[in-house]
């Protein structure tokens, strides 16, 4: 099982300066490497129809690529020996993230999303086309934040002292032990507006992944709006905390400051680091939120059907500030993270139509967004209208859990049995363990009660 933990450290003043140095050579070096990138298709591309015949066409140059990029560092050591205040495998993570840019932009990944770091693999796969990101920027002072230590020493973190290569003995706020059994597999220095963290990813072996135990009864659909955080299909209510809004006129003043300080001046330097700290506090509340509210679903329900919402889409209109205020899409995540380690499920729908479409009978009733009861003409039931789409959304779910659970059952189910009793269904029951059990068998008797009826239309029919 992999994790990861988060301890603020607290570097001295000359650490600090270190760690400063560091990230900014990282990010000349990254910018450079893009930069050698962005030149090689300027200048090997062209269009064919303009070339005439008779030209000499020179040879293609060496195109960058991760490998020779980083090959390229070794030389860059002997011409800028500065460089060698750079532990070598932190230096070689920069080619990685340049390829990484590179390629979400020119082929695309799931939603612009890092492949295999934090995503999991049901969602990278759910959209194999990829979408495109937008073109790698080059990053200004003060952009480039992060730096790994792919490889570390056990021994090298020991109370609260971690020892960093080239920079040394950090103290570290350690405010939870590391679980037992765990081992570190990479270290991550980050610089934040309020200081310095490290990320700490664990891994223990023996520790296996959690299988899924869930009982499918036990469901909820969930509705994501701006007037609610959520409303679920037992019509209870989370109200949007609007933490943004409230933190706003704070924001404003500090970003004021910054706008009216002469660039460069040392107070305008310190306004900064104000609304940065501003900035960080309203995105702390609100992830804190997240994960409370993460919490009280997953305790109650076993199975949660949400919306599949495109949400770079919606950002982009009108209600962009209170989209984002929200944060739906963190909120996702870190409900279907916490989902998978207690072997429970999230269930993505497709939103289209959930509003419209009557819970009781599956009418479409047109209506406005203003409009916010569901009334329908044909069955006469009458809800909120949130509380509409999240029943719709919750069978949804539903359906798609059977589907899911149906094809399970198909590859499993041994076909010899059934031919050779000759007749279907004279086994004796399986003991049952739990109520997914034997919502499975429930099932798959259905099955085999179809199948039984095809057998007795086919000897009906044949001669
Ligand atoms: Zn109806």
């Amino acid at each position: 099982m992999r994790t990861s933990y988060q301890y603020r450290i607290k570097p001295n003043k000359e650490q600090r300066q270190k760690i400063d140095n560091i990230l900014d050579m990282l990010r000349c070096q990254y910018n450079f490497l893009l930069a050698q990138r962005f030149n090689w298709y300027q200048q090997n591309r062209c269009s064919i129809d303009s070339c005439s015949l008779v030209c000499y066409l020179p040879e293609l140059a060496n195109k960058p690529n991760y490998y020779n990029q980083k090959a390229s560092l070794t030389q860059l050591k002997k011409d800028r020996p500065w460089y060698k205040q750079i532990h070598s495998q932190v230096l070689q993570e920069v080619p990685k993230k340049v390829e990484i840019a590179f390629d979400r932009w020119l082929k695309g990944d799931c939603n612009g999303e890092q492949r295999g770091l934090g995503v999991s693999p049901s969602r990278a796969t759910a959209n194999p086309k990829g979408k495109k990101s937008g073109r790698p920027r080059f990053k200004g002072v003060g952009r480039y934040k992060t730096f790994t230590y792919p490889q570390f020493k056990q021994h090298h973190f020991v109370g609260n002292k971690i020892t960093l290569s080239k920079i040394g003995d950090v103290k570290v706020i350690v405010h939870r032990p590391i679980p037992d059994g765990f081992a570190i597999k990479t270290v991550s220095v980050t610089k934040k507006a309020d200081g310095y963290y490290v990320t700490l990813s664990l891994d223990d072996k023996s520790v296996p992944t959690i299988k899924p135990d869930f009982n499918p009864d036990n469901s909820v659909g969930i509705d994501m709006g701006l007037i609610d955080f959520y409303v679920d299909s037992d019509n209870n209510r989370v109200s949007t905390p609007k933490y943004l809004r409230k933190a706003e006129r704070k924001l404003k003043s500090a970003q004021r400051k910054v706008s009216r300080g002469r660039k460069g001046s040392n107070r305008r330097k310190k306004a900064i680091q104000r609304l940065g700290k501003q900035h960080k506090k309203v995105a702390d509340t609100r992830k804190d939120f997240h994960f409370k509210a993460a919490k009280n679903l997953l305790n109650k329900y076993d199975v949660i059907a949400v919306e599949k919402l495109n949400i770079k889409g919606l950002a982009r209109t009108r209600l962009a500030k209170s989209i984002h205020d929200a944060g739906w899409g963190q909120f996702l995540s870190i409900l279907t993270n916490k989902a998978e380690n207690a072997g429970l499920l999230v269930i993505p729908v497709k939103p289209h139509g959930t509003s419209q479409k009557c819970s009781g009978c599956g009418h479409i009733v047109k209506k406005p967004l203003s409009q916010r009861m569901h009334n329908c003409p044909v069955c006469h039931t009458s809800l909120c209208r949130d509380l509409n789409a999240a029943i719709n959304i919750k069978n949804r779910g539903a359906h798609g859990l059977k589907a899911q659970l149906m094809s399970s059952i198909d590859e499993s189910q041994q076909k010899p049995t059934l031919t050779r009793q000759g007749s279907v269904g004279t086994s004796p029951p399986p003991k049952l363990h739990n109520r997914s059990d034997q919502f499975i068998t429930h099932l798959s008797g259905r099955r085999k009660t179809i199948k039984a009826i095809f057998k007795g239309l086919l000897q009906h029919t044949m001669p």
